[in-house]
């Protein structure tokens, strides 16, 4: 079974202005690397969808919803936080993003593809249930999750190496039993969250600025493999930003491809003895163009071979 990948064009619409780390070039970033390192031909490339109003109000209020679309301006830039902005092509842009991770949901639950990656903007894992905030409109992974849930699974887990902390992922599914939420971050950084673990079902490690692949692994294996173990999720989604690299301008973790292809075969491992090899990654940061197209090549290499 192959693996799917799925963006599309609109991603490359949605920009946020000149300077904006977050931009448009690091979808073409991810897509070159993975054609010149030979990893584009293994891949089965999909459209994504707009997710729908259903499927977004699982884990957005109906009033939050209404105020992006009433926000959404016909030209210009509109500014919802000081680092998030729509343009005429974000809300498009934003349903697609959360879209792909319900397509590549249900690309896996059916066995069409063994697992998926969606290269998507923007990204997702800060928005919470009524806000958006730090680069992310709708909750992209959460979405996913929920739609998972929705089908039937009992349990699924997510999984985020995200240099910053998933704030928006944590409060929709704080006390959920159903979904453990496990994730590293550097702390202190925005959005300064995480550091509580107040729920059971969340187990987010903060590693301090220079933290490199060891102390990263470390807290993988000593702290996510348990829980997954306890958890037994019938399906992994990874909130994939690979803005812990060091070569990342945003951030000070240390971390190396190496380090990417290591976790992505961590989960692999996980998901073959608990979700049936099942895997949703979708792409979360990452600013550094260079260091972000090879990190994601090596993730997604990964889940082809898996
Ligand atoms: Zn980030």
């Amino acid at each position: 079974m192959p693996t799917a990948y799925i963006t599309h064009p609109s991603f490359l619409l949605h920009d946020m202005g000149p300077y904006h780390p977050e931009c448009p070039d690091r979808l073409s970033a991810i897509g070159d690397r993975l054609i010149s390192a030979g990893l584009d031909p293994y891949l089965r490339h999909y459209s994504a969808p707009a997710a729908t109003a259903e499927q977004l109000g699982r884990v957005h209020s109906r009033d939050y919803i209404a105020l992006i679309e009433a926000e959404a301006p016909t030209d210009g830039l509109h500014f919802l936080d000081p680092d998030t902005a729509m343009n005429a092509h974000s809300l498009g842009a934003a349903r697609r993003a959360a879209g792909a991770v319900v397509l590549a949901t249900e690309l896996v639950l059916s066995g069409e593809c063994r697992n998926a990656f969606c290269a998507v903007r923007p990204p997702g894992h800060h928005a919470e249930r009524d806000r958006a905030m730090g680069f992310c409109l709708f909750n992209n992974v959460a979405v996913g999750a929920a739609h998972a849930l929705a089908q039937g699974l009992e349990r699924v887990a997510i999984v985020d190496f995200d240099v910053h902390h998933g704030n928006g992922t944590e409060v929709m599914f704080t006390d959920d039993p159903r979904v453990l939420m496990i994730s590293t971050f550097q702390h202190p950084l925005y959005p300064y969250s995480g550091l509580d673990n107040t729920a059971p079902n969340m187990v987010n490690i903060p590693l301090a600025a220079g933290t490199g692949g060891k102390g990263f692994r470390d807290a993988v294996a000593t702290h996510w493999m348990p829980a997954l173990e306890r958890h037994r999720p019938a399906m992994i989604f990874i909130s994939a930003g690979f803005d812990a690299h060091r070569e990342d301008p945003l951030a000070g973790l240390k971390l190396v491809e190496d380090d990417y292809a290591w976790v992505t075969r961590e989960m692999i491992g996980a998901a073959a003895r608990y979700a049936k090899n099942r895997i949703v990654s979708t792409l979360e940061g990452g600013y550094s163009l260079s260091a972000l197209g090879r990190s994601a090549a090596e993730h997604v290499r990964e889940l082809i071979a898996a």
